[in-house]
C-alpha cells in the first residue's frame, strides 16, 4: 500500500511537470518563426515553392542561394536557423531566378497558425491524457505504465516540436529543444519496450536488445544536444550542417528501424498468439501502428527525402497519430467501458451505407431527371428515396457481413464459433455430452486452467462433476449442496473479485473457498421455472487476464442455453419413461389375461378328464377290475399333469420375483432320466407314442439341483409328445461327451423353423402356426428349462429340421472324482 502510494505520488508530481513543461512548450511554439513563403528542398538546394503576393520579387522557382549570407542545403538546417529569430524580424534572402540573382529583405512570419496550434495542443492532450487513464484504469499492469510513458513521451514531442529558442544562450527554448531531443529519441524505444511486454509471446533476448536501444537512443539524443548547443552558440553554417546532418541520416533511421521493430514484434506475436482474446488485442496496436507511425513515416519521414517536402500537412499527420493512443489504450483496457469493437465496427458499416445511399440517390435522381425533363421535381426524390428504403436492410446486412469477415476475422470467426456452439447445445439429448460439450467449447473460446460441470441431484441433493478440465481428481466424488447457506437466489455468476472487470453483474465470491479449490467463476445454470440443475465451474484464464465482460456475456447465454437443453431432454426423459411404463403395462395387461386364459384352460382339461374318471369308477356297477385299474391310471396321469403344470407356473413365478434357488448336491444322470420317463409312461402311452431310453453305461455323476433337472427333462418330454403326432418315437439318452455330460431329448415331430428359434426361450412366447394352434402350453416350459440351465452354469442346444423333428440337448458340467 505503502509502496503503491509513494508510487502515486511521485508519478502525479512527474505528470505535472511534464503538463509545465508541455504548456512552456505550447508558448514556444507560438513564437516560431518562418519565411512568408512555403519551401522546398531538392537536390540539396532549397526554392520557394508558392509566389508570394505581397513582394512581386519572390516567385515560385525561385532558388533560396543563402538567408542572411548563411546557405543551406537542406530544409531542417533553415528552420533550425530561423528558430533563432522573431516573428516580423527581417531576414535578407539571395534568390536566383533563371541566372539573375537578386537580394530581396522579407518579413517573418508565424510558422504555425490558429488552427495548427489547436490541433497541436489537443493531439498532444489526447496522448498524455490517454496515457494517464490506461495507468489509472489498469494499474497493475505492467505494460499499461510503460505505455503511460510512450503515450506521455509522445505527447511531448508533439507539443515541445523543435519549439522557438531564445539566441541567449541557455535560455528557456534551449532546455525546451533539449528536453525534445531526449523525449524524441526515448520514445520510439518506450514503444517497442511495450510492445514487447505487451505480447505474451516473448521474443528471445529482447531483454539485450531493449537496454541497447535504450542507451542508444539517450547517446544519440546527447550528441544532437552537443550540436545543438554548439549550433546556436555558434550559428555557423558548417554547425547547423552537423546538426541537421546527424538527425537526419542517424536520428531519422533509427526512428524508423525503431518503429519497424516494434510493429515486427507485433506482427510476430499476432501470429504465434494462440488465444483468439489475445490475437484480438494485438489487433488493435497492429490497427494503431499502421495508422499512426507507418502514416508519418509514409507521408512525412520518406517525401522529405525524396521530394524535399512533406505530402500532407503537419496537422493531418498529428490527426493520423491520434490513432496510435485509442488503439493501444483499447487494447490495453480493452472493452471496460464498452464494446468498443461493436462500435467501431458499426461505424464502419454506416459510413459505407451512408456513402452508397448519397451515390445511389444521385445517381437515381440524375438518371431520372436525364432521361425525364418535363416532371414533378418531387417525382425522382420521393422514386430515390423508395429505393434507397428498399435496398437499405438487404444492403446493411450484406456489409455488415463483408464488414465483419474483412476487416474483423477474428472476431467475425470468435462469434461465429459462438453461434455455433450455442446452436450445438440444442441438438444434444443426453446431459453427459453435454456437459462434455461444454467443457469443451468453452475452453476452446475461454481458455481456462479448468473447467468443470457440476450436476445437482434433485434426488440427492448433491453436486457431482460429470465433465471436467483439470478438475478429474474430483471427478468420482460427490459433494453435499448446502443451500440453505446460500443467501440469493443464483441468478447471477459467483466470482472472485478481481479476476472479473469490474463493474460487473456477479456476486462475490467466499475467497479462501474458491482458492482451495481453484475455482474463479461459478455460474448457476437455472431453468426459467427456478430450478437449479447444476453449475458451469471455471479456474483463471490461462492468458492470465481477468474475466471481461464479453466473456461474462458469452458465459452467460451458455447458461441459459444449457439450463433450456437440460430442461428439454428431462422432459424427453421423463415422456420416454411414461412411454415406456405406459407400453409395460399395457404388455403386462396382455400377457395376464393370456396366462389367464390359458392356465384356466391347462387346469380345465385334467380336472376335467378327472372329474369324468372319477364318477365313472363310482358307477361300480359297469365296472369290471381292468377298467378300474385304467381309469386309476388314467386319474394318476392327469394329477400329473396338473402337479408338473402347477409346478411351472409356481416355479417361473419364483423366477420372477428372483426368488428361485437351487440346492445342488451330486445326482445320478440315468437315474434322474429313468425316473422322469418313467413318470411320463402314461402320458406316452396316451398319446399313442412311445419313448426310449439310451443310458449310459458309465455312471454319469454331476452337481445339480435333482428336481430341477427333472423338471427340466419332463419339460422337454412334455414338447415332445406335445408337437409329435401318434405313433412317434420320443429318445432320451445321456453320455459323456467332451468332458461334459449331455442330456439328449429327441423327437420326429414337426421340428421348429429357424426363425422361432430364436424365441422359443423366452417366456410365454408360443409360436403360432396351423398345426400348434390346438396344442395346449403356457409358453413357460422352455424359459424355466433356459433358467435351469442358467443356474447350473449349464447350456441348452437345439437341432431341428421342420418335418422331421428336434434334438433339445442339455450340457452340465461333471462332478471332479
Ligand atoms: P409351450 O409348450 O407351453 O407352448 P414351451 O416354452 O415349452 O411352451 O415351448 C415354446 C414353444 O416352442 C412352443 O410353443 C412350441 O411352438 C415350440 N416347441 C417347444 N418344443 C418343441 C418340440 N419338441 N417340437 C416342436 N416345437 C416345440
Amino acid at each position: 500500500m505503502k509502496r503503491f502510494f509513494i508510487n502515486d505520488v511521485s508519478l502525479l508530481i512527474a505528470d505535472i511537470l511534464i503538463l509545465l513543461i508541455c504548456i512552456g512548450g505550447l508558448y514556444l511554439i507560438t513564437l516560431k518563426a518562418d519565411l512568408p513563403f512555403k519551401t522546398s528542398a531538392i537536390n540539396s538546394k532549397l526554392f520557394v515553392s508558392e509566389n508570394l503576393v505581397s513582394n512581386k520579387n519572390v516567385n515560385a522557382g525561385d532558388e533560396i542561394i543563402s538567408i542572411d549570407n548563411l546557405h543551406f542545403s537542406k530544409w531542417e538546417e533553415m528552420e533550425l536557423y530561423l528558430d533563432a529569430k522573431n516573428i516580423r524580424d527581417a531576414v535578407v534572402l539571395q534568390l536566383s531566378a533563371n541566372g539573375e540573382f537578386k537580394s530581396v529583405t522579407v518579413q517573418l512570419k508565424n510558422y504555425y497558425n490558429l488552427f495548427d496550434l489547436i490541433i497541436i495542443s489537443l493531439v498532444s492532450l489526447v496522448f498524455i491524457v490517454m496515457g494517464l487513464l490506461v495507468r489509472i484504469r489498469a494499474s497493475e499492469n505492467n505494460s499499461a505504465h510503460i505505455f503511460h510513458w510512450a503515450s506521455v513521451g509522445l505527447g511531448m514531442v508533439i507539443v515541445l516540436t523543435a519549439g522557438y529558442y531564445n539566441i541567449q544562450p541557455f535560455g528557456y527554448g534551449h532546455f525546451n529543444r533539449i528536453i525534445w531531443l531526449f523525449v524524441y529519441s526515448l520514445t520510439p524505444v518506450l514503444f517497442i519496450h511495450f510492445t514487447a511486454s505487451f505480447s505474451k509471446k516473448k521474443v528471445k533476448g529482447i531483454k539485450y536488445i531493449l537496454w541497447l536501444f535504450y542507451i542508444s537512443a539517450i547517446v544519440s539524443a546527447l550528441i544532437l544536444t552537443y550540436y545543438f548547443i554548439d549550433a546556436t552558440v555558434g550559428e555557423s553554417e558548417r554547425s547547423l550542417q552537423h546538426y541537421v546532418a546527424f538527425f537526419d541520416s542517424f536520428f531519422r533511421i533509427f526512428i524508423i528501424i525503431c518503429i519497424i521493430l516494434a510493429i515486427s514484434i507485433c506482427v510476430y506475436a499476432y501470429r504465434s498468439a494462440g488465444e483468439i482474446e489475445e490475437r484480438k488485442r494485438l489487433q488493435w496496436l497492429l490497427l494503431g501502428f499502421f495508422i499512426g507511425p507507418f502514416s508519418f513515416v509514409i507521408f512525412w519521414v520518406i517525401p522529405i527525402y525524396f521530394i524535399g517536402h512533406t505530402l500532407i500537412p503537419e496537422s493531418l499527420i498529428l490527426i493520423f497519430l491520434t490513432a496510435i493512443p485509442f488503439t493501444f489504450s483499447i487494447a490495453i483496457i480493452k472493452y471496460h467501458l464498452m464494446d468498443i469493437n461493436l462500435i467501431v465496427r458499426r461505424s464502419v458499416v454506416y459510413t459505407i451505407i451512408l456513402s452508397a445511399i448519397i451515390i445511389t440517390y444521385v445517381g437515381i435522381s440524375s438518371a431520372i431527371t436525364l432521361f425525364v425533363s418535363d416532371i414533378n421535381h418531387a417525382f425522382p426524390s420521393v422514386l430515390t428515396a423508395l429505393a434507397v428504403v428498399a435496398l437499405l436492410q438487404p444492403v446493411k446486412s450484406g456489409v455488415q457481413k463483408f464488414v465483419d469477415r474483412k476487416f474483423f476475422r477474428v472476431e467475425y470467426d470468435y462469434r461465429e464459433e459462438q453461434r455455433r456452439f450455442l446452436d450445438d447445445i440444442k441438438n444434444i439429448y443426453y446431459i453427459q455430452t453435454l456437459a462434455e460439450l461444454i467443457v469443451s467449447r468453452t475452453d476452446k473460446l475461454i481458455p481456462v486452467e479448468k473447467i468443470g460441470f457440476f450436476e445437482l441431484s434433485k434426488q440427492t441433493g448433491r453436486v457431482r462433476i460429470i465433465a471436467s478440465k483439470g478438475w478429474e481428481l474430483l471427478q468420482d466424488r460427490s459433494i453435499r449442496f448446502e443451500s440453505e447457506n446460500i443467501k440469493t437466489d443464483m441468478s447471477i455468476p459467483v466470482a472472485v473479485d478481481d479476476k472479473v472487470e469490474p463493474g460487473l453483474k456477479i456476486e462475490s465470491a467466499d475467497v479462501k473457498v474458491f482458492k482451495r479449490w481453484g475455482m474463479v467463476l461459478v455460474f448457476p445454470v437455472k431453468s426459467p421455472t427456478g430450478i437449479i440443475h447444476g453449475f458451469l465451474v471455471l479456474g483463471a484464464k490461462k492468458s492470465g487476464v481477468r474475466f471481461l465482460k464479453d466473456d461474462i456475456d458469452l458465459l452467460n447465454s451458455v447458461v441459459i442455453a444449457v439450463a433450456l437443453a437440460i430442461d428439454r431432454i428431462k422432459l424427453q426423459e421423463e415422456l420416454i419413461l411414461e412411454h415406456l411404463e405406459a407400453k409395460r403395462l399395457e404388455e403386462l395387461n396382455e400377457l395376464k389375461s393370456f396366462f389367464m386364459h390359458t392356465i384356466t384352460h391347462e387346469l380345465k382339461t385334467p380336472l376335467t378328464s378327472i372329474k369324468l374318471f372319477t364318477e365313472k369308477l363310482q358307477d361300480k356297477k359297469h365296472l369290471d377290475s381292468d377298467k378300474a385299474d385304467f381309469f386309476l391310471k388314467v386319474i394318476d396321469g392327469e394329477s400329473d399333469k396338473l402337479r408338473r403344470l402347477i409346478d411351472n407356473i409356481l416355479d417361473y413365478a419364483r423366477i420372477e420375483k428372483g426368488m428361485k434357488s437351487y440346492i445342488q448336491k451330486p445326482i445320478n444322470l440315468n437315474l434322474v432320466i429313468e425316473k422322469v420317463v418313467d413318470s411320463m409312461k402314461y402320458q406316452f402311452m396316451i398319446s399313442k407314442q412311445t419313448v426310449e431310453v439310451l443310458n449310459s453305461s458309465d455312471e454319469i455323476i454331476i452337481n445339480a439341483d435333482e428336481e430341477a433337472v427333472e423338471r427340466a427333462i419332463t419339460n422337454l418330454l412334455t414338447n415332445a409328445i406335445k408337437y409329435s403326432s401318434a405313433e412317434r418315437k420320443t429318445s432320451v439318452s445321456v453320455k459323456k461327451l467332451n468332458g461334459l455330460a449331455a442330456v439328449e431329448v429327441k423327437d420326429e415331430g414337426r421340428g421348429i423353423t429357424a426363425e422361432d428359434l430364436k424365441q422359443i426361450f423366452e417366456p410365454f412366447i408360443r409360436i403360432k402356426s396351423i398345426e400348434t394352434k390346438k396344442i395346449e402350453g403356457t409358453g413357460l416350459g422352455l424359459a424355466i428349462v433356459k433358467h435351469i440351465m442358467d443356474a447350473h452354469q449349464g447350456r441348452i442346444e437345439v437341432e431341428s429340421e421342420i418335418g422331421k423333428g428336434s434334438k433339445f440337448t442339455l450340457w452340465f458340467s461333471l462332478t471332479d472324482e
